[in-house]
């Protein structure tokens, strides 16, 4: 039943990406090489959500492998959490042409991928990470955390420590909730 069940889902999450990877609802898809829909396992309990996808994302089709992606996984594997253990997505699964911010009528367009992915996945955490991943729609039973952006702990000593410090705060509330 259950491997029904996960195959079944398995199906639901890979019909999405390929709609996501034909989407043609906002202008990002006209400059993208790859669309970038998100990565980890259906069972994730952690959802970790950025902003768009960066010009290496682009140019493989896969979430947070730049720079600010690495760091990213090395501080996540020094608090005990594994990034092939969490989904890793962004609010638009399109690069913004010179990494601009997105516009309100492209987030708009993109909520609702997020929205199924979460559905999908249903985490008992998620985390947003930068000011900008705030759009990320609620939903009820799940705890949210906001946190700063890698990018910007890297550059930021002060953002660097705080980043940590959240970071060092997610892993403590899964061990004490038992995540
Ligand atoms: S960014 Fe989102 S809404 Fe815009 S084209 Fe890509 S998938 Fe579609």
């Amino acid at each position: 039943m259950y491997l029904a069940y996960n195959r079944a889902n398995t199906l639901a999450l890979e019909e999405l990406n390929s709609q996501i990877c034909g989407c043609r609802r906002c202008r990002l898809w006209q400059e993208a090489k790859h669309c970038v829909p998100g990565e980890g396992p259906l069972n994730a309990n952690i959802m970790l959500v950025g902003q768009n996808p960066g010009a290496e994302e682009d140019e493989t089709g896969r979430p947070f492998i730049g720079r600010a992606g690495k760091y990213l996984t090395k501080v996540l594997a020094e608090n005990g959490i594994k990034r092939e253990d969490v989904f890793i997505t962004n609010i638009v699964k399109h690069v913004s042409p010179k990494n601009r911010k997105p516009y309100p009528d492209e987030v708009a367009a993109c909520l609702p991928y997020l929205n199924m992915q979460i559905r999908m996945i249903k985490p008992e955490i998620i985390v947003l990470l930068g000011a900008s991943a705030k759009e990320a729609p609620r939903l009820e039973g799940i705890k949210y955390l906001e946190v700063i952006h890698p990018s910007a702990a890297m550059r930021f000593t002060k953002m660097n420590d705080k980043f940590r410090i959240q970071i060092a705060e997610l892993s403590k509330h899964m061990a004490t909730n038992n995540i």
